[in-house]
């Protein structure tokens, strides 16, 4: 039997929004096919289905958050893909966040390209009006041949679109990288989409993370079957590195690599100043023989 995970509890969040006020908007993801994706595919015999919280409830948790006096904290808009809910939804949740929480220094939720592309303009320029800050979207790679693959719903190009249209729109963008989608056979593939998708965008910031296959997932079979092969830590790192050194001069984004998945944890304010640091040091990882033999870590839960 399969416990169905009501929307109001939060399944996932940002490492960064550790220590935020998480306030759950929707449940489950709308789309849910990515291949490498296990969050909302059922584990530990648990699951939860896509859901928009009837906006009432949502109101009564700020309500309840600003009564016990969570002010001064960062705040997230939680659930797989909050930016699905109409807009109109999604204004009123932030204004009134504004307008119960004092001095929330960011509010954030998750975004799909794919939602970012069903909304006008205007409706982007209202959710930044309204104080929606920034949003974490997951590019997972600039190669339209992986992204199809994955069955990730989007390509190179509205990547691109989805990106900038946010950048525009006044919301900030951070967006997720994962080294390894594209296993041995499309390593190089990844690196160089990858690398044209972010110089295109020149997201504020971009983040790493490593695939780690979990047992409930699509692509779990196909590694089992031999037709995915998985990345060595060292491939992930040149991986990294080659995606760093193939970006455009104009690309200004804070690095990140804040997540346990990966094998580094460099981080930079601003790429363009520090791009050789960051392929210096990674080439010292690679060439560590310690780092050469590292086993992955192949974690089955994060
Ligand atoms: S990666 Fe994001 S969009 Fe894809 S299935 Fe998972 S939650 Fe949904």
């Amino acid at each position: 039997m399969v416990y169905k995970i009501p929307p109001s509890q939060i399944v996932i969040r940002p490492p960064v929004e550790a220590y935020s006020v998480l306030i759950a908007v929707t449940g489950g993801c709308n789309w849910n096919r990515c291949r490498f994706c296990g969050t909302y595919k059922g584990i530990y015999r648990t699951t939860q289905d896509y859901a928009i919280r009837p906006l009432e409830d949502v109101l009564k948790d700020i309500d309840l958050y600003a009564e016990k006096n969570y002010h001064g904290y960062p705040v997230f808009l939680a659930g797989g893909n909050p930016t699905s809910a109409p807009t109109e939804y999604l204004v009123k949740i932030i204004e009134y966040v504004r307008l119960r929480m004092k001095d929330v220094p960011r509010v954030s939720s998750y975004a799909k390209a794919l939602d970012i592309l069903r909304k006008k303009d205007e409706e982007l320029i209202q959710l930044a009006e309204a104080g929606l800050d920034i949003v974490y979207m997951g590019l997972e790679s600039g190669s339209s041949k992986i992204l199809r693959i994955m069955k990730k719903g989007t390509n190179a190009e509205s990547m691109i679109e989805a990106g900038k249209r946010v950048l525009n729109s006044g919301i900030k963008l951070s967006l997720y990288v994962m080294l390894g989608l594209g296993g041995k056979k499309l390593s190089k593939e990844h690196v160089k989409g990858t690398a044209r998708v972010l110089t295109e965008i020149n997201p504020t910031i971009f983040r790493f993370r490593t695939l780690n296959v979990m047992p409930n997932t699509p692509l779990w079979q196909d590694w089992k079957n031999g037709d995915f092969e998985l990345l060595s830590p060292v491939e992930c790192l040149i991986e990294e590195r080659d995606i760093i050194a193939n970006l455009g001069e104009n690309v200004t984004s804070q690095v990140f690599n804040d997540h346990v998945s990966n094998y580094c944890s460099l981080e930079t304010v601003n790429i363009k100043n520090d791009r050789n640091a960051f392929i210096k040091t990674l080439d010292s990882y690679i060439n560590d023989p310690k780092i050469k033999n590292l086993p992955r870590k192949n974690l089955t839960q994060m």
